[in-house]
């Protein structure tokens, strides 16, 4: 049998990692700056996480949603208060799309509504409502095809406050990332998301805070819509959620209890998953992660901004976007397979750093170094 992929593959045969660190099959040492596409939160194979993982399995790994499960009460609560979201209730699944997917749900089960607002270079996932509100018709197949979506420019007030006059009435969700992870670090303007959120008020619209990659920590804010001075209704998330085991999850505001029986999966919310989200939390607390995000994120964008030839830093915390010119498009491969540090892409000409929480100042020089020694060649 073969093997399907859609992705390009980089000649490197992983075979154990730790912290930051990566090995090849030959003993070769990279660095990771990447996380798996920010999967990879607090570093690989962290002692507490292995144990965690372990112990848990070792007593069970699995049962159905039809028996109490105390770790998911555990995990909800380590996350109302890590996040300042104590009054939310949390939704378990098992991956950024399935979030997303169910958060446009509950929003169209609560008001009965059925179009979602969407912005341009947005990213929400490759299941069917995500994927149509995912702004890349390449990926949207003519089964998932609708009209119930809406593409507005990102950050543009006035198109927003002119949707909302239009049809407000009929706008079930607006469904945005605080910082867009796929369309090229793009943040979220503070007035923008304020806007969200008075029109979702005045419409009784809901907010939905795609979380998937921007969250868990990652922009040294819980959720990264903070900032803003604003609450979502429906936070999503996943990628740095498990460090690699799938969960995802969807917190909801006390409001929607109404229509919380709606929602299901077998597997989401399981013992195993638990222990892996709750050990993340655990070392993010107990390791003090979001402030050592906030700092080297600063040391970084402040330090990259000052290179040779880059055209534009943009992001917060350990999310962040380097823009380069077009000709130097072979920055990131370079970067690898030369310098063996793995860092992530998007279109057309931008280097993404996504690294685990608790990269330190040092780790962080080694990038420069090598990005910088790359630029001026
Ligand atoms: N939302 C955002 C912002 C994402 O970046 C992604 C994944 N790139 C998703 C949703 C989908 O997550 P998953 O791949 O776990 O379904």
């Amino acid at each position: 049998m073969d093997l399907f992929n859609v992705y390009p593959i980089n000649p490197i045969n992983i075979v154990r990692a730790k912290g930051s660190t990566i090995w090849d099959h030959e003993g070769n040492e990279y660095l990771d700056l990447y996380g798996g596409h920010a999967v990879i939160s607090i570093g690989h194979t962290h002692p507490h996480y292995v144990d965690t993982l372990t112990q848990q399995l070792n007593r069970i790994g699995f049962y159905s949603n039809s028996v109490e499960i105390p770790i998911q009460k555990q995990l909800a609560k380590q996350l109302g208060e890590i996040s300042g979201k104590e009054d939310y209730t949390l939704f378990l699944c098992n991956s950024g799309a399935e979030a997303n997917e169910n958060a446009l749900k509950l929003a169209s089960f609560h008001n009965k509504r059925k179009k979602v607002v969407a912005f341009s270079k947005s990213f929400h996932g490759r299941t069917s409502l995500a994927v149509a509100a995912t702004d890349n018709p390449a990926i949207v197949a003519p089964v998932n095809e609708t009209e119930n979506v809406v593409f507005l420019p990102f950050n543009n007030e006035e198109a927003l406050q002119q949707a909302f006059d239009q049809y407000g009435a009929e706008i079930a969700a607006v469904i945005i990332e605080g910082i867009q992870g796929v369309g090229g670090i793009r943040e979220a303007s503070a007035s923008f998301l304020q806007l969200i959120r008075r029109l979702c008020d005045q419409y009784d619209s809901v907010y939905i805070a795609d979380a998937v990659q921007c969250g868990y920590g990652r922009t040294g804010e819980f959720y990264s819509h903070d900032y803003a001075g604003v609450k979502a209704d429906i936070y999503t998330m996943a990628k740095g959620m498990g460090n690699g085991f799938p969960i995802g999850g969807i917190v909801i505001a006390p409001r929607f209890e109404a229509s919380f029986g709606l929602l299901g999966t077998t597997f989401g919310g399981n013992h195993l998953a638990c222990a892996a989200a709750v050990a993340v939390l655990d070392i993010i607390k107990q390791e003090e992660l979001l402030e050592n995000a906030r700092k080297v994120g600063e040391y970084l964008i402040r330090q990259v901004k000052t290179l040779d030839k880059v055209k534009e830093v943009r992001g917060r915390g350990l999310m962040i976007g380097i823009e380069l010119p077009e000709e130097l498009n072979t920055v990131k491969k370079d970067l690898l397979l030369k310098n063996r540090i793995f860092t992530g892409e998007a279109k057309p000409n931008v280097i993404r750093i996504l690294p685990a929480l608790n990269i330190t100042k040092e780790i962080a020089d080694r990038f420069l170094d090598a990005l910088d020694e790359r630029l001026k060649a």
